[in-house]
Formats: C-alpha cells, sequence, structure tokens
C-alpha cells in the first residue's frame, strides 16, 4: 500500500516484515539502512548474543546544534508471533492487517515515526539539542534488549518511548514492579486404586495453594495470575509432579512483596498438608516507576502535546515497556500512548492520523528541550 506520507509507508514497509521476539534481522536491516541513507551512523551492540536475539540493540546519536537538554528516543524492533502474514492495508483511516494477525503497530508504529521525526530534523535542519536513538530486541519478552543495552553510553538523562495503546495525549506516569514464580510440588507416585493410601497427589497441592491465593485484581494496585499449571502422567496413577506458574505486579513494591509472601505461604501450607514437597523459584521481571506531573520529561510532554493540540491526561499502565528497564538505572524514561489500538489481536490498528500526529509530537518535544 501506497499513501502521500513518508512515515505511513514507512510503517506499512516495517510492519510487514515479520519479527518475532528473537528474530528481528530483517527489520533491524531495514531501520539501519533508512538511518545510513540520514547520513546517520548505526551501532550494534552485542546484546544479539547475549539474550538469543538475531540482532543487537541499534543505537544511534546526532549531535546537538543547539544548546539544551539532549532526548532519548527508544522503540522495541519485536513484535508478538503474528499467526498470518501482515499484509497493512487502509480501512476507514486506519491501517491494519488485511490476514487474521496482528498489525505490529505495537511498536513499529513508534519506530517508523521515529524515523521520520530525525529525518525531518536534518532535512529541515530544525535546532535540537542532541537526539539518541535506540531500537531494542526482545522487549515482548521481558524487555531483554533494553536490559542488554549499556546506559552508560546514553549522553541524554531522559527520554520517551512510545508503547502504549491509549489515545494521543495520555502520559504514563507509573508502571508496576513484577515477579514470577515457578512452583514444582512433588509428592508420591502411586496405583490410584490398588494403593492409593500410599499416594501424595502434587495436583490436590497444587490445586490447595491456588485456592488459597488471592488472584486476580488484588487491590487498586495490585494484580496475581497463576498462568500455567502442569502435572500428572495418567489417570489410573496418583501424580508425582505438579508444576504451575504465577505472578505479581503492583505498583507499590511493598504491596508486591506482602501478595507474593501470602502466595509463598499458600504453598508451603497446602504442601505440608498434602504431605508434598514444594519447590519455588522467583525471578525478577522488572521493576516499576512512578513520576510525578511535575518531573522533567512528564512536564515537557505535557508541552510538547499541548501545543499540538491534544489535552493531556496521566495515567498508570498495568504492564511494562523498555521505560522500565531505564527508569530502573536512573533515567527518567516517560511512555507517551500513540494511538495504537487492539495490540496483540488481530483488530490491531492505528490511524493514518495518529502516525503523522506522532511525528508532530516527536518535533514537539525536540523543541521543547531546547534551552530558552
Ligand atoms: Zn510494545
Amino acid at each position: 500500500m501506497r499513501s502521500d506520507t513518508v512515515v505511513v509507508d514507512l510503517f506499512c514497509e516495517l510492519a510487514a516484515i515479520p519479527s518475532p521476539p528473537g528474530r528481528e534481522r530483517a527489520v533491524a536491516d531495514r531501520v539501519a539502512r533508512f538511518l545510513a541513507e540520514l547520513g546517520v551512523t548505526v551501532d550494534e551492540d552485542d546484546a544479539g548474543g547475549r539474550v538469543g536475539a538475531a540482532a543487537g540493540n541499534l543505537y544511534a546519536r546526532i549531535p546537538a546544534v543547539a544548546p539544551g537538554e539532549p532526548l532519548l528516543f527508544c522503540a522495541h524492533l519485536d513484535t508478538v508471533p503474528a499467526v498470518a502474514p501482515i499484509e497493512p492495508e487502509l480501512v476507514d483511516g486506519a491501517i491494519r492487517n488485511r490476514a487474521p494477525a496482528i498489525l505490529g503497530a505495537d511498536d513499529k508504529a513508534a519506530v517508523a515515526v521515529m524515523l521520520e521525526a530525525v529525518r525531518r530534523v536534518l532535512a529541515e535542519q530544525r535546532p535540537h539539542a542532541g537526539i539518541e536513538l535506540l531500537f531494542t530486541p526482545k522487549e515482548e519478552v521481558g524487555l531483554l534488549g533494553a536490559y542488554a543495552f549499556d546506559h552508560t553510553r546514553l549522553h541524554a538523562r531522559m527520554g520517551f518511548v512510545y508503547d502504549q495503546a491509549a489515545p494521543i495525549g495520555t502520559v504514563i506516569v507509573g508502571a508496576p514492579f513484577r515477579r514470577e514464580l515457578e512452583v514444582e510440588l512433588h509428592g508420591t507416585a502411586a496405583h490410584a486404586g490398588m494403593h492409593a493410601r500410599d499416594g501424595r497427589s502434587a495436583i490436590a497441592a497444587a490445586a490447595d495453594a491456588i485456592a488459597r491465593m488471592r488472584l486476580g485484581q488484588v487491590d487498586e494496585l495490585t494484580t496475581a495470575n497463576v498462568g500455567t499449571i502442569d502435572g500428572g502422567t495418567a489417570i489410573n496413577v496418583v501424580p508425582e509432579r505438579c508444576a504451575f506458574t504465577a505472578e505479581v505486579r503492583s505498583h507499590e513494591p511493598e504491596r508486591l512483596v506482602r501478595v507474593l509472601g501470602e502466595m509463598r505461604c499458600a504453598i508451603e501450607v497446602a504442601a505440608a498438608d498434602a504431605q508434598c514437597r514444594a519447590d519455588l523459584r522467583e525471578r525478577k521481571s522488572y521493576d516499576g516507576y512512578r513520576f510525578g506531573e511535575r518531573d522533567r520529561p512528564v512536564a515537557l510532554a505535557a508541552r510538547a502535546l499541548e501545543r499540538c493540540g491534544f489535552g493531556v491526561s496521566y495515567a498508570l499502565s498495568g504492564g511494562a515497556a523498555d521505560a522500565n528497564a531505564f527508569n530502573e538505572r536512573g533515567l527518567q524514561v516517560v511512555n507517551l500512548a500513540n494511538g495504537m489500538i487492539d495490540i496483540h489481536t488481530p483488530d490491531e490498528r492505528i490511524a493514518v492520523r495518529d502516525l503523522e500526529a506522532m511525528v508532530d509530537v516527536t518535533l514537539a518535544l525536540v523543541d521543547e528541550a531546547l534551552a530558552r
């Protein structure tokens, strides 16, 4: 599909290149070529090898030509897997996939917008205080590219990701902390009919443990979920093993710790009652963050959005983005909603108007970062 704006054509071209987590090579090459054609040097780090991705982080820095605050713009190159080819088409002013699968606006809409904004800055010789671009692999499976990037290379102390499916104007001022639990219960196998008394059912222990947990929306800021369960070998065998995975997210680290503690307790009590043994492994997925409306990148975003005619609202996200990885390391990176709709579904789409508007928002951010 061809349109009359660079950002729409570029977005459609990038979206059509499949890039499930770990297989970002082709799209990374296209992005690198776009930047090379602008005369921008692109560096690819060694994160690919370390996180099991076909491409590393693509990093480019355009040195300042005016005083002010350098800005980082970051977007991820991977998408959730597409179950069909991606053939972008324009329907009623929005781009969607002709085939029944994701479009990959998450996050190629951001990639295209950031690239086009940089092209405009250079072509129009707009003053700017330094722009850094970072395009990451394997965001969808745990922010792996962003975590593997050496953030000490960055000149910018603040930046933006566009990775929230909400109307433009929504500024994400907080994202949750998240931890995962891998649980394995070990009982005793026995013939279910002839030696039932000798059996210790790991499935019964797991069921009891899960039944004791507070799951779902635990409180306003906290959620918990048991997402997978697997156990047993045959209908006539008392199951020796049952494993499940659980996650907890909270915007408040203390509540996260409390709910995780309750889960551990539920597992231990249930295992003891069933005379089973419980193995627990806890893993940090990412840390959360919380900004105030007066924090510099939030205030800068508000000025830029207002200048582009958008009403500004502040929201918390229930999920993470690459911003989490950078905020954890002391940078201030804010996630701006970019108009994506129904991401991770076959109805995923984005309005042409929103793609174009985010280019203007990016240019306004660059302008607002100039010293005044
Ligand atoms: Zn995303």
